[in-house]
């Protein structure tokens, strides 16, 4: 897709699959189940998306994918792909040493997987060696906090290299990370989540990651279990589709696993969305 100057390429960081209760929160699965199936073990498949952003001689990427540093076991409760984000670069022939920017919307583990990786001894370390990482102030503190509740989540070996490296920058609030690119938070999910805004020639995309993860989370009461801040999140949801229905934004729903590219539509059952092609 393409934003004034600013092109867009997405990429497939890698599928899992979530519990799909967990998934949909307070909905119940005969409400869920008519437009999601799940597996023999109530588990939903999902998408991870990357972006590739290029603009003015910048290469960006938003989010990181699963990444691919998992034991059996995991891979079984997840039921994560072998393919994950550097497989789609390679197969693009984007080289990541090329890349000088990463922006994580949050730090679980299915969106900052991706941003170490293992190298011939084992050792976790940056996939994207000259990128400076940028992540809120205080999302980072919390993943760093080791608070009991996530330490599932927020995992050690996708923390500590980027850690190590010096390459991380926090950010507070609203920011302009290059030209047309900009970040702004979206409290609810996590504490200290923040969405991903593109804007050129005209036209927004809006990452708003685990806000709206994918087409099926569009109703302002449909929303995960994993929400730190269940309120909040709605709220920040019923700001973010305002928006969206004012400015006629694309939204990346990012793990939606059939398409990722989205508009919110105001009709007579209230906001629902159609598909940007
Ligand atoms: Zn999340």
């Amino acid at each position: 897709m393409q934003f004034g100057d600013i092109r867009v390429t997405f990429l497939d960081g890698g599928r899992l699959s979530l519990d799909g209760g967990a998934m949909f929160g307070i909905i119940p699965k005969p409400l869920w189940s008519r437009t999601v199936s799940a597996d023999e073990r109530n588990r939903i498949a999902l998408a991870t998306t990357v972006l590739l952003v290029e603009t003015a001689g910048r290469r960006i990427i938003v989010e990181s994918g699963i990444g691919n540093k998992y034991d059996a076991k995991d891979r079984d409760i997840f039921a994560l792909s072998e393919h994950w984000m550097a497989d789609s670069l390679s197969a693009a022939g984007v080289d990541p040493a090329s890349i000088d920017t990463v922006i994580l919307t949050h730090l679980h583990f299915d969106h900052a997987g991706g941003i170490t990786r293992q190298d011939g001894t084992g050792k976790a370390v940056p996939t994207f060696p000259r990128a400076r990482v940028v992540v809120s102030c205080g999302e980072w503190d919390d993943a760093r906090a080791g608070h009991f509740v996530m330490t599932g989540t927020y995992r050690t070996e996708n923390l500590a290299p980027l850690e190590a490296s010096g390459r991380l920058e926090c950010v507070d609030g609203e920011a302009e990370i290059a030209p047309g690119v900009s970040v702004r938070p979206l409290p609810g999910h996590t504490r200290h989540q923040q969405g991903v805004m593109i804007r050129g020639g005209g036209k927004t995309l809006f990452c708003p990651a685990d806000l709206i993860p994918t087409s099926a989370h569009i109703g302002l009461r449909w929303n995960m279990a994993y929400d730190l801040l269940p309120f909040e999140n709605m709220k920040t949801k019923e700001r973010v589709v305002e928006d969206s229905l004012r400015g006629d934004w694309t939204l990346v729903l990012a793990q939606d696993p059939a398409w990722c590219t989205w508009r919110a539509v105001s009709g007579p059952k209230g906001v629902g969305v159609e598909r940007v092609e």
